[in-house]
């Protein structure tokens, strides 16, 4: 089956990336439910989608990206407004597929969209309830483990055997160890600094999973690139809080709600999906740079250790 996905790839390489963009949007529609239920502890399995109003949705009515554009985002049923979310999620899933397809071989890349899945499911739980599920986090490290036993082609090791696949294993392993143990001690040094939690519980677990695709690399890259995307993002929010802060003070007026609310804000930001965008980038194409950079800095720095050599 590999060989025929090789095939139709070099010989129709368009045709493939349209069949796998395809492929991600109707994955990126199983997905959103997914984001909805499983917060919820409902089955992904049934019943069928359906609207707010309890009437069941039409097959023909469930295309995605193309039904919500075609409804133009309202229920025929109800009239009832469907959010945007659910088309963008399911562009997203099928533009990343799509990219990793284009990027990565094809083991790989069918590798990377499971990964790619559980990154979008954990990014937009915890957008939604400020959570990473176990079963994304934990579950999705010991899976990380086992593909990587299976396939040590994930980790760039392009030969096969027990050798091979123990090895490939060991740098999951060590990846999510890794990965977690830094974020773990990271959040530990922020809260005596900061004198409140800095990271969450699933914080810790969710670059374990990072880490057990990505190796130990990916997972030190998803920290400080999500710390960096997170200060990008969060300064003008911090910074527009307290100049609502000091409006407020000027105008002397009475309800503290709102700025409350703006302080609130910028102190409950969920920390999961800037890693896991930072992880994102990693995957799809700065592994390469970055194992370069970190091989570098660590043979300059055992050069500067003499005792070492
Ligand atoms: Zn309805």
């Amino acid at each position: 089956m590999l060989e025929t996905l090789t095939y139709i790839n070099s010989d129709f390489p368009i045709f493939a990336t349209v069949m796998v963009f395809v492929f991600g949007a109707i994955v990126g529609s199983f997905l959103n439910v997914c984001i909805y239920r499983i917060p919820k502890d409902l089955s992904i399995v049934r019943p069928g989608s359906s609207c707010a109003c309890g009437s069941a949705i039409a097959w023909y009515h469930n295309i995605p990206i193309f039904s919500w554009c075609l409804l133009r985002g309202r229920s025929t049923c109800c009239r009832e407004w469907f959010s945007i979310r659910y088309p963008l999620v399911e562009f997203l899933t099928a533009s990343l597929f799509a990219y990793a397809w284009w990027v990565h071989s094809p083991i790989v890349a069918i590798i990377g969209m499971l990964y790619l899945s559980f990154l979008i499911c954990s990014t937009f739980i915890d957008l939604d309830h400020m959570i990473i599920p176990d079963r994304f986090s934990i579950g999705g490290m010991i899976l990380g483990v086992f593909i990587s036993f299976f396939f040590p082609i994930l980790h760039g090791i392009q030969t096969t055997g027990l050798a091979s696949s123990l090895n490939s294993a060991l740098i999951a392993i060590s990846g999510a160890l890794v990965g977690s143990g830094l974020v773990y001690w990271i959040a530990v040094l922020g809260e005596v600094l900061l004198r409140k939690p800095a990271m969450g519980e699933g914080d810790v677990k969710f670059v374990g999973f990072i880490g057990a695709f990505c190796g130990w690399q990916g997972a030190v890259f998803a920290m400080f690139g999500g710390a960096l995307i997170g200060s990008i993002l969060l300064l003008p929010l911090i910074m527009f809080g307290r100049i609502i802060h000091r409006n407020k003070k000027a105008s002397q007026t009475s309800s503290e709600s709102m700025n409350d609310q703006a302080l609130a804000f910028g102190a409950q930001v969920p920390f999961g999906p800037m890693l896991a965008v930072a992880a994102l980038i990693y995957f799809l194409g700065f592994n390469n740079a970055v194992d370069t950079y970190l091989k570098n800095a660590s043979d300059v720095f055992c050069s500067s250790l003499p005792l070492i050599h």
